[in-house]
């Protein structure tokens, strides 16, 4: 038995521990704050042009979803899906309406890419009676197993036994500066989608459920298809019978100028994922969306405890109010060409600056070698060279492993700001490469 001495004693000590650990947690968390497109650290304030973790369209502090999060929060922080369902359903009903017009359905339980992928994955299986998916080398879906088993990404799956998933089937993206099959678009005869064939026809189990792509393949370069890639594959999966789904996780909510970029590529996947920007100032929140045949699962199939929670709903109906608007759109689109022209001239100005790529607010720059080679190393020397001397955040490819600066600042940027993103750009690459 404890005497008494020591129960005091240990619930002082607790107590202690606990208020300690809250100041620090305050203090911590309290050292930042931000506003646009700019975080104030205790070391200086950054331009943060890579959106947070590519969440946050609206910037740091957008004060219409603030507030709307702040009443919400009042009067509840949560309700169960029980309670939620409704409001969920006109969620879903607002994205349809800016989606491809064979998008009609939608589910909205995750809180994340990665499950928001599985869920469009499980549903594409559930309703094909098969279990393959085939994915692009260079793509991301996502971090459970199953979706880094997915991915086109080995560094990710090493020292994970179980992500190596025998139902993946990947192929070569549609990476024009750097073909995989040496050909050069458009008399290519589009052999990225040509060749899938060969690939369901001797390296697949014979049972392809679904193809997942990221409408510009975001973590793996910001790579761009041509526009006839998604006809092209359109075609294809329709003679083969495979379900196809957009990854719209970093594509999706205006980031190119267009509400989907599906709109953008006049593409009409079956099934479209969100998550990231849809919460607008990084607030979690996920969405699957797809034809209404493909609506086949039951809520326990699929479902998560803060999924279509209060603040996740909430969150997602300000983020999307705003950033439907065809002002708003229009906005990041002429906002959008201005950075690209910008950046453009960058790359006309250095030799290392082999590729620019993008469309909206999701920009690329491939950094080379004279021989025309990836250049890594310049590149994360240029990433680190505009933060730690042009107080710029910015991030690279493949988590540093690609040769691809991105430049990708909140939708809400303004004009002045972005002139100032490429002054910063100009100067963190003469520095090294001079
Ligand atoms: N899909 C894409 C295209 C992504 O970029 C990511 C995350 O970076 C995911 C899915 C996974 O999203 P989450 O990190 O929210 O699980």
């Amino acid at each position: 038995m404890t005497s008494e001495f020591e129960s005091e004693f240990e619930s002082e000590s607790e107590s202690e521990l606990e208020n300690e650990l809250e100041n620090e947690l305050e203090s911590e968390l309290k050292k930042y704050s931000g506003e646009g497109c700019r975080l104030k650290t205790p070391e200086g304030e950054y331009i943060d042009i890579a959106s947070g973790t590519f969440n946050l369209p609206l910037g740091y502090a957008d004060e219409d979803v603030v507030n709307s999060l702040i009443s919400q929060i009042k009067r509840c922080s949560h309700l169960s899906s029980s309670f939620t369902k409704r409001a969920g359903n006109s969620l879903v009903k607002i994205l349809a309406e800016q989606a491809p017009e064979n998008i009609e359905s939608g589910w909205v339980r995750d809180i994340t890419g990665s499950t928001a992928n599985e869920c469009a994955i499980k549903i594409a299986q559930k309703k094909s009676g098969k279990d393959s998916v085939i994915s692009l080398f260079l793509s991301h879906h996502g971090q459970t197993n199953s979706m880094t088993a997915i991915s086109g990404n080995s560094f990710r799956r090493e020292g994970f036994p179980l992500s190596d998933s025998p139902f993946s089937l990947k192929i070569p993206p549609p990476y024009c500066h750097r073909c995989p099959y040496n050909a050069s678009y458009p008399g290519c005869g589009m052999l990225c989608v040509e060749k899938i064939n060969d690939f369901i026809e001797y390296a697949s189990n014979g049972s392809i459920a679904c193809m997942i792509i990221e409408p510009i393949l975001g973590n793996g370069g910001n790579i761009v298809p041509p526009k006839a890639y998604f006809e092209h594959l359109s075609k294809l999966c329709e003679e083969q019978k495979i379900i196809l789904i957009a990854d719209e996780v970093q594509t999706g909510v205006g980031r190119t100028g267009y509400f989907f970029a599906s709109e953008a590529f006049e593409f009409k996947p079956n099934i479209i994922t969100l998550a990231k920007g849809l919460g607008g100032i990084g607030i979690p929140s996920a969405a699957v969306l797809m034809e209404s045949r493909l609506d086949v699962l039951q809520s326990h199939e699929h479902s998560f405890t803060s999924g279509a929670n209060t603040l996740a709903l909430t969150a997602a109906f300000a983020t999307v109010e705003k950033i439907s608007k065809p002002e708003f759109l229009s906005e990041v689109r002429r906002k959008g060409d201005f950075l690209g022209k910008k950046l453009n001239e960058l790359g006309e100005k250095y030799s290392c600056i082999s590729d620019v790529r993008g469309m909206g607010f999701m920009w690329g720059l491939e950094i080379s070698d004279s021989d025309g080679q990836p250049d890594v190393e310049l590149c994360n020397q240029i990433i680190k060279a505009a933060y730690s001397t042009q107080n710029m955040i910015v991030r690279g490819s493949r988590y540093g492993r690609g040769n691809v600066v991105k430049v990708r600042p909140p939708l809400i940027t303004e004009d002045r700001d972005l002139e100032e993103i490429i002054v910063r750009l100009d100067r963190a690459i003469s520095l090294c490469t001079k």
